[in-house]
């Protein structure tokens, strides 16, 4: 070999203009349905980030919100790999306390919803937030199995399996500023 690595990308289903032209629509509607409510200091707006898939969309979607954000973010263990949602382990989320505060999950894509359903119930149960939102990346509404849907969405999308923008297949393409498809599944 010669040294030259050989990248074949996979083929762009939701663009890299077309994704942050809707990430800011969404933030600029969570914008103002948080001006309802007053934002500020100890009482800034908890953005929860669900890792590793939400990493980059929290990260674009916080800096075009404009209000004043506290920035965590969870890990939630799921066995099953490949392109299969998995079942969800008792985590250790090792958040801070955020008792009666505004929390927004944000979530890479809603598909049968047992992530969105798991994480709403145990915020709401641990700290009891003044509103508790989930805004996600994409949305499956096809596949769901529970009766949660996402307050802000980027874009439904059909039973694809979908990667780039901070999804991966077997973590894999992660790193993609669009969002592609595998063709096999
Ligand atoms: P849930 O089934 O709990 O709604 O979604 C669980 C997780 O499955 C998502 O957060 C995401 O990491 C993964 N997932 C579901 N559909 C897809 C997909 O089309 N592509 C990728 N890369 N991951 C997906």
């Amino acid at each position: 070999m010669n040294g030259m690595i050989n990248i074949t990308k996979p083929a762009v289903f939701i663009s890299e203009s077309e994704i942050q032209t809707r990430v800011q629509k969404i933030a600029t509607e969570i914008k103002s349905f948080y001006t309802n409510f007053n934002l500020e200091n100890d009482q800034s707006l908890v953005v929860v980030g669900v890792l590793k898939g939400a990493a980059i969309f929290t990260s674009d979607l916080i800096r075009n919100i404009n209000l004043p954000i506290q920035l965590e973010f969870v890990r939630l263990a799921s066995y099953g790999d490949g392109t299969k949602s998995g079942v969800l382990s008792a985590p250790d989320l090792s958040l801070p306390n955020l008792r009666n505060r505004h929390i927004l999950i944000v979530e890479d894509i809603v598909d049968t919803g047992k992530t969105a359903v798991f994480l709403k119930q145990y915020l709401q149960d641990q700290f009891e937030p003044k509103t508790l939102k989930l805004a996600s990346l994409l949305n499956k509404p096809s596949k769901r199995q529970t009766e949660v849907e996402p307050d802000f969405v980027g874009f439904e999308i059909e039973d694809k399996f979908v990667i780039g923008y901070g999804l991966d297949w077997a973590e894999k393409y992660r790193e993609l500023s669009y969002l592609g498809i595998i063709e096999e599944f």
